[in-house]
């Protein structure tokens, strides 16, 4: 059965690219996942078909309105969907939750605009998940970002699973160094170590950079427990 991706978002148009094109392209037409998109404002009941409004007590911008996003919710995601909304002030996204929702037989990211959600939608879903310390003028490039680092690890929708242990957070280090041809790119060469055959010197190097990569840039990383 595919792993499913539901997404509430008023702007459908915005993941033609990802639904086309590469891995995630190529996920979709080999039935790994799939993705059911739904713009909530046919849920709305007005005439102009509103989904927005002015906040209580004021302020700049508009609210999004709770009863017809949680009414698309009821009317059209799987009742056992994990449903995330995405938000600025939320828990932070990162490779362990990606890890965790991927052993899940779907997820429903639901994507905000104008100045956020009504706060009472919270109750309706299962969490509230920010993709960093930044505001983006909708969620539709959160939940693509969600997306790709869930299904990437999927079994099948990369080719090679073993770079899937190598990389970045995998065992809650930065990746190594990597080099391709040519050995010398203006001066810049490759390490010595790489081009030595020597599997265990390589292994060795690799682990030192990682820990001095992640030393420099993430020392945040060092100090949460590792996990495998
Ligand atoms: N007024 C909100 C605030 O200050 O937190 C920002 C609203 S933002 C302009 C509109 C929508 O973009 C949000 O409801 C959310 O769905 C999405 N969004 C913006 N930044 C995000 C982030 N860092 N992570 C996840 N979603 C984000």
């Amino acid at each position: 059965m595919s792993y499913r991706f539901d997404v509430l978002t008023l702007f459908p148009a915005l993941f033609d690219g990802l639904r086309q094109e590469s891995l995630i392209g190529k996920a979709l037409e080999t039935q790994i996942i799939s993705l059911a998109l739904h713009n909530w404002r046919a849920f709305a009941t007005d005439r102009h078909s509103t989904v927005d409004d002015a906040p209580f007590g004021g302020g700049a911008g508009l609210v999004l309105k709770p009863d017809p996003l949680v009414k698309c919710l009821r009317a059209e995601v799987p009742a056992d969907s994990r449903k995330i909304l995405l938000s600025p002030s939320g828990r932070r996204f990162d490779q362990k939750l990606a890890q965790q929702w991927s052993q899940l037989s779907g997820i429903t990211l639901i994507c905000g605009r104008y100045e956020g959600f009504d706060q009472r939608i919270e109750a309706h879903v299962d969490e509230v998940v920010s993709i960093g310390d930044f505001v983006l003028n909708g969620g539709e490039v959160a939940a693509m970002a969600v997306m790709e680092a869930v299904a990437r690890l999927l079994p099948g929708v990369i080719g090679n699973a073993e770079s899937l242990t190598e990389e970045s957070f995998a065992d809650g280090l930065l990746e190594y160094p990597q080099f391709t041809r040519p050995r010398d790119f203006e001066g810049q060469t490759v390490p010595d170590v790489l081009l030595s055959g020597n599997h265990a010197a390589i292994a060795q190097w690799r682990l030192e950079q990682r820990m001095a990569r992640t030393r420099a840039v993430r020392p945040d990383l060092l100090r949460e427990p590792v996990t495998k």
